[in-house]
């Protein structure tokens, strides 16, 4: 079967059998359980193909496919909710959109048309709607990607590419308080590199250095720029908020970080609720200064997978630094205007639930 959408065809071979019984609908963990069906979609003799939705499966790649050598493999990371009476939202898909071919062209990728992007999903969430939760923080969480399956041990882009959604019902991305630590050797991204796009080589090369963090009993590094690291950039998958006294502070985005979704959201929704907000370098030295005489109130990561996590305590140069815990905590009041918009329980005046 196929359904025609305003500007593609997609093909439907539905699942001979559901694995819904299979998901645990209370204790879901982040991503690790998968819907019926993937949407994928082939670049192949200069063109993005007709895309088709089949049963979630393995997929066959050769050996000198050019993923697996040079790394072009880029990803979104996306969620769908449903309300109180079964309908279903997105929360501004048009920028997941848009930044993935961001970080296409960035990595050499042919650019994929918004109507495969926009109208796959749709037609994909419609018919995996079951596996959307409707529990306390849970969402479906999206994972759009992009990757070099063709072939060559030449280093040079590939000429065949694929583009795949898979879809996993998904609890939150962490448990507990997380700690975190202000990374001082090690970086993420340099001026002029990929730091900006979700390219999958920038999470591998944190991978290690987070290892390391972890053996010390945090959950996360805070990434630093590379020459000095002395300015706060973002942690692993989340941009990163300082309240010092009242002000809200981000630093700016640049070429070494990712223009995050949420990040910008909470800007806009804090300077419609009267909290002061500043985008600007933050140094360490200031953070530390700041928790030293108390006027460092919070600390949180924004983001997608995360939403707002507030961070309990952060290390730096071998000693911790413990964030106080506030009844009115600007966290805690964003977290629920952004979740009451994106869970369809509030007015969205900003018009990005879709
Ligand atoms: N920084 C990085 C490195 C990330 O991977 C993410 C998650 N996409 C974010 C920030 C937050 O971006 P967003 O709010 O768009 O999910």
């Amino acid at each position: 079967m196929s359904v025609e959408t305003k500007n593609v065809t997609i093909s439907i071979e539905k699942a001979k059998i559901s694995k819904i019984d299979q998901v645990d609908f209370d204790n879901l963990k982040f991503g690790s359980v998968y819907t019926d069906h993937m949407l994928v979609c082939d670049y192949r003799n200069g063109a993005w193909q007709a895309p088709k939705i089949m049963p979630y499966q393995s997929i066959a790649l050769d050996p000198s496919a050019k993923v697996f050598h040079y790394g072009q493999a880029i990803f979104e990371g996306m969620k769908a909710y449903k309300d109180d009476k079964g309908d279903i939202f997105l929360f501004r898909p048009l920028e997941n959109q848009k930044r993935l071919n961001i970080s296409a062209k960035r990595l050499a990728i042919p650019e994929l048309p918004e109507d495969i992007f926009m109208e796959g999903l749709t037609t994909l969430l419609q018919l995996d709607s079951d596996f959307i939760p409707t529990q306390e923080g849970s969402s479906l969480y999206i994972r759009p990607f992009m990757f070099a399956s063709g072939n060559g041990f030449h280093a040079s882009p590939a000429d065949e590419y694929k583009f795949i959604i898979a879809c996993a019902p998904s609890g939150s991305y962490f448990s507990g308080k997380v700690k975190v630590l202000i990374e001082q050797t090690y970086s993420r991204s340099a001026n002029g590199g990929v730091g900006f796009a979700k390219a999958g080589g920038n999470y591998a090369g944190q991978f290690y250095p987070t290892q390391l963090a972890i053996e010390k009993g945090y959950n996360q590094v805070i990434w630093t720029d590379d020459t000095e690291h002395e300015f706060i950039e973002e942690a692993g998958a989340m941009n990163i908020f300082v309240r010092i006294n009242d002000t809200l502070i981000t630093g700016p985005t640049s070429d070494r970080i990712l223009d995050g979704i949420t990040r910008k959201s909470i800007l806009e929704i804090a300077k419609d609720h009267n909290i002061p907000t500043e985008v600007r370098k933050i140094t360490v030295t200031e953070v530390v200064n700041a928790a030293k005489d108390g006027s460092l109130k919070e600390m949180f990561g924004a983001g997608t997978a995360a939403v707002i996590s507030p961070i309990a305590a952060f290390g730096y140069k071998g000693t911790d630094y413990d964030l106080p815990e506030l009844e009115n905590s600007y966290a805690t009041k964003l977290k629920k205007l952004i979740t009451d918009i994106q869970y369809n329980k509030s007015e969205d005046k900003y018009g990005w639930r879709y």
